[in-house]
């Protein structure tokens, strides 16, 4: 970093409010911005509300804004300040709905308690989208001028289908780089698996269960599937590693089949997930999968099955460590905590691979309190989250 860049950064660092970010959070969290999962957005689903809250935000920092529907109702939000185009620019990215809240007791009032602010979606991750506001209002009150443009994006459905990240992996805005603040506990995650899912469909020969010789029983040749499978795992660890990400995996997720106890079932289905690496194409699965399925034919003349089109369809995320949005961020995170920091690989699977910006995840909050009943973040670690996106800010775009 340059050592005007450098006192800039300790400058800004220093002015960091804890006050202001816990402001937008709180507001954040009041917003229920639900995913409607399968449905379509509706009442009590304010995803909308809060993009437009968002947008709104941007707006009032000086930013240029804009959006765009990822589908009716379910805009993408975004906000650029602009550098002189002398650096590459550099994303902040974060999804603006939160998974469902049944069983939450008041998950839309947001409390603060022992360092912490519960709430559905703290942690996941409005937090994350708070530290960005953060920044662009440190740079603005310190009128930093960019060499670089700084885009802060806000995308729809990230629970879900993630259409908010495709949307703006076709139209755009791009970046060079881009930090997505999911809740990694402010690890470096420069890498993740992908999520790939189908069905698998058996089918039988109807019959009243009196005479089940006569019927085909798809929920046998079912079980038959499942044990063909049930050694996949193996298989899979046994291939080449990735250095991040360790090995793919595979479960059998979902079974359903027949209609009533007193009749052979006709069908029956099975949807499976598997993690994949970088290295793995959506195809090789199906072509495992076939390689242990065709030798049951065999033994059964009558058996068929089918493959479905894919369930989940999220690629692996892999972006080098030595990047500089990474090597940044991994810099920001020894020099804030004293500790040895390694660029580590992220659980889940995010946005990431649809944004067509190579990312990396670090985020404050913990996947263990995302999706939870109980859902919290850490104010200590906002904070630190700020100063990490203000250090990359100022290392990659000053
Ligand atoms: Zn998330």
């Amino acid at each position: 970093m340059n050592p005007q860049a450098l006192n800039q950064y300790h400058d800004m660092s220093e002015r960091v409010s804890v006050e202001s970010i816990m402001r937008w959070l709180k507001e954040m969290i009041a917003i229920p911005s639900e995913n409607p999962m399968a449905g379509q957005a509706r009442p009590g689903h304010r995803e909308k509300e809060f993009g437009e809250y968002y947008f709104e935000q941007m707006h009032q920092l000086g930013m240029t804004v804009g959006s765009r529907e990822a589908a009716p109702g379910r805009p993408n939000v975004f906000g650029t300040r602009t550098g002189k185009g002398e650096r590459p620019s550099l994303m902040l990215c974060g999804h603006l709905d939160t998974v469902p809240t049944e069983g939450y007791e008041e998950p839309f009032v947001p409390h603060e308690k022992d360092g912490r602010v519960y709430g559905r979606g703290s942690c996941d991750m409005k937090a994350g989208l708070a530290c960005y506001l953060e920044v662009v209002r440190l740079l603005r009150d310190a009128d930093v001028g960019l060499s670089g443009s700084l885009i802060l994006c806000g995308v729809a459905d990230e629970e879900w289908q993630m259409i908010g990240s495709r949307e703006i992996g076709r139209n755009g805005p791009f970046a060079d780089q881009c930090i997505i603040g999911e809740p990694s506990d402010l690890a470096v995650c420069p890498a993740h698996k992908g999520q790939f899912g189908l069905f698998i469909r058996t089918f039988g020969k109807a019959v009243h269960s009196s005479i089940p010789e006569q019927g085909e029983n798809a929920i046998e040749r079912m079980a038959r599937v499942v044990n063909a499978l049930s050694d996949y795992n193996e298989e899979l660890a046994s291939r080449e590693p990735h250095p991040l990400c360790g090995h793919g995996t595979y479960i059998p997720g979902v079974i359903r089949g027949g209609d009533l106890a007193s009749a052979v079932p006709d069908f029956c289905e099975l949807e499976i997930d598997r993690r994949l690496l970088p290295s793995d194409a959506a195809e090789d699965v199906c072509k495992d999968i076939t390689r242990r399925l065709e030798p049951l034919k065999q033994a059964d003349p009558g058996f068929r099955y089918e493959l479905s089109e894919p369930s989940w369809d999220i690629p692996a995320n892999d972006l080098p460590v030595g990047s500089p949005v990474v090597q940044s961020l991994l810099n920001a995170s020894r020099e804030l905590t004293g500790q040895p920091e390694a660029a580590r690989s992220f659980p889940g699977a995010t946005d990431a691979p649809h944004l067509k910006t190579p990312a990396v995840v670090c985020g404050p909050g913990s996947l263990a309190q995302a999706h939870s009943l109980n859902e919290f973040v850490e104010v200590e670690q906002c904070v630190r989250a700020t100063r990490m996106y203000l250090r990359a800010v100022c290392d990659l775009l000053i």
